[in-house]
């Protein structure tokens, strides 16, 4: 039974008894009335008008059959051809065995016979019948997502539970299903051409679910769940989907991306289907080819080792840092403006030395733990060590030397982050100046308001913050315009065919035109070769990093460069 809040129960329902004799009428109305307000109708045409007035507020009807002007099952039909009569319950009043099967046929909910019965048995009948009738009216508005017309989640995992109990051989593919930059949708057009391709979604799934035993959900914004006959190939299907909002909206850069996770022998349960046919759809998402066409990828068995790997990972990683087996390396910037290359700064990328899997790559822990939250902890490691490090260099040297550290698009969002990053330069007795932050240019873009807040908090206590992966996300020249940064660091992908394609040489030559415009420097990262070097150097670049000069070292190492740095720079002013 539908829980109700007490609000609800508390309000005395309204009761409409139909009866042409005056007795009957006095008889059911002075038992029903001990619990609901009751009207009173004389005949089928007189309770016909009275039901449409009162359609909102009746709970029930009693109706009597053999009535002049309008019978009762004149009225019944009327009620029930009526789409927003039929919500009422009716329960017939009746002395005749055959009547009452004709009724419930009609759509009558229940009868009570004539003569009538103790008060109390017919209380109960009339009681349960609203429930029952409220009880199923919350099911229909909760059952059904308004936007899409398809089911809400809860209900379709019930759904599906129920398919596989009538259905336990039946061999089912559990699909999720997305809309590729549907936020691009939404921001470009509006929110209601938003809901209007999810409705077409939402029509078209369905037309596709025919035949083939299928059920489906919106589970949340564009992300569908179907339950469907297990097929091999699903590529018609979702080309049928998406063709119907492009045939729509006239959007021919609309497409879809489908996980499908297959399994004969049901030996997960629905939620952990879709589950793995989620990861399947989430995969694709960073998979470029597959972003701006549709795309249907199955869960296989690499996908799951690569999962089991995953959750190796994040439930080592609190040992890992314990342990240290996160290392913090760091890399050289060297300013090129000069005659020679000067040791500028250096960036703390942090490694993972794991005792069993070996080395891993943050391109592999980063991304992860950035998805659950685990970056948090790693980053104020990272941080906390880059700033330990940074002293201890300037206690040996007597010379700072300004480390960048990530700042994750994670960290953006954290409202303690200003804070942490105080308490750590205040830990170590540094000046905010020396630790310069990098924050990828794709954070930039998802929540533009909130980090140029965040940053401009960060340039206001002294930070200097940079611009990480310039030229892989999508800033405008209007927002970079206003964006509070110090530094641009070209994205590594522009670098490495700068000296083979024309196209890309030109690319860095109008970002760092766009730097000029900014009045900020330029760095250039992953810069490998001598041609690059010297291309970069000739475009006016101002700081360089990459294996070139070094790749990213272990602290120890590093003090080989600043002592190397040092040394040449003395010289320089022994001869000046
Ligand atoms: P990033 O911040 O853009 O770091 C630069 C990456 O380029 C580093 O990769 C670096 O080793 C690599 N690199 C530098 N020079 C060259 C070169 O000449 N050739 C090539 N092929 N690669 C070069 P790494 O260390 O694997 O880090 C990858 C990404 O992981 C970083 O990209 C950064 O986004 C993230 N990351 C690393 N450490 C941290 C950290 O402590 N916190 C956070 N949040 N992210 C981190
Ligand atoms: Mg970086
Ligand atoms: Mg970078």
């Amino acid at each position: 039974m539908t829980e109700q809040s007490p609000i609800i129960n508390s309000i005395r329902r309204r009761v409409l008894v139909v009866d042409d004799e005056f007795i009957n009428r006095e008889i059911l109305g002075h038992i029903v009335s001990q619990n609901y307000d009751v009207l009173y109708a004389e005949n089928g045409a007189q309770a016909f008008e009275m039901i449409k007035s009162n359609k909102d507020i009746l709970s029930l009807i009693l109706l009597d059959l053999l009535m002049p002007e309008m019978d009762g099952y004149e009225l019944l039909s009327l009620i029930q051809s009526d789409e927003e009569l039929r919500r009422i319950p009716v329960i017939v009043l009746t002395s005749e065995k055959n009547a009452e099967v004709k009724c419930l046929q009609m759509g009558a909910v229940d009868f009570i016979p004539k003569p009538y019965d103790l008060p109390d048995v017919i209380l109960a009948r009339v009681g349960r019948s609203i429930q029952l009738a409220e009880d199923s009216k919350i099911i229909k508005e909760t059952e059904k997502d308004p936007v899409s017309g398809l089911y809400t989640k809860r209900y379709f995992y019930r759904y599906c539970d129920i398919h596989n109990i009538y259905f336990p051989d039946s061999s089912m593919d559990a699909i999720v299903m997305n809309v590729n930059r549907f936020h691009l949708i939404n921001e470009i057009n509006g929110r209601n051409y938003g809901d209007e391709v999810l409705g077409i979604l939402g029509r078209k799934i369905v037309k596709n679910l025919q035949g083939k035993n299928g059920i489906a959900c919106r589970s949340d914004a564009d992300t569908f769940y179907i339950y469907i006959d297990h097929q091999s190939d699903y590529d018609g299907f979702i080309s049928d989907i998406a063709n119907a909002v492009i045939e729509k909206t006239g959007n021919t850069n609309f497409s879809l991306r489908m996980g499908v996770y297959s399994e004969s022998e049901k030996k997960f349960t629905v939620e952990s289907m879709f589950d793995k046919a989620f990861h399947a759809c989430s995969v694709q998402k960073n998979a470029s080819g597959g972003y701006y066409s549709n795309s249907v990828v199955f869960y296989d068995n690499a996908m799951h080792e690569k999962e089991v790997f995953s959750e190796r990972l994040i439930s080592d990683m609190d040992m890992a840092i314990k342990e240290k087996q996160f290392k913090v390396f760091y890399q050289p910037k060297y300013n090129i403006k000069g005659d020679r290359p000067v040791l500028a700064s250096a960036e703390a990328l942090i490694r993972w030395i794991h005792p069993e899997l070996g080395f891993i790559s943050p391109g592999v822990f980063i991304p992860l733990f950035e998805e659950n939250g685990l970056i948090h902890k790693l980053d104020r490691y990272v941080w906390h060590e880059a700033a330990r490090q940074i002293r201890e260099w300037k206690n040996k040297y007597h010379h700072s030397l300004p480390v960048s550290v990530n700042v994750s698009r994670v960290d953006i969002l954290d409202p303690g982050l200003e804070g942490e990053l105080a308490d750590i330069i205040n830990e170590f007795d540094l000046e905010t100046g020396e630790c310069l932050l990098e924050i990828t240019e794709s954070a930039y873009t998802n929540n533009s308001s909130q980090i140029i807040s965040t940053v401009n908090n960060l340039r206001n206590m002294g930070f200097r913050v940079e611009m990480d992966d310039f030229g892989s996300g999508y800033s405008s020249l209007n927002m970079l315009a206003s964006l509070p940064i110090d530094a641009l660091k070209l994205d590594r992908g522009f670098i490495r065919n700068i000296t083979k394609s024309e196209k890309n040489s030109r690319m860095v030559e109008i970002m760092i035109s766009i730097a000029d415009y900014l009045s900020v420097p330029v760095i250039a990262e992953g810069v490998e070769y001598e041609e690059q070097y010297r291309l970069l150097k000739d475009l006016g670049c101002d700081i360089i990093q990459g294996y070139y000069f070094s790749k990213p070292v272990c602290a120890e190492d590093f003090a080989s460069l600043i002592e190397k740095e040092l040394d040449l720079s003395a010289a320089e002013q022994k001869n000046t």
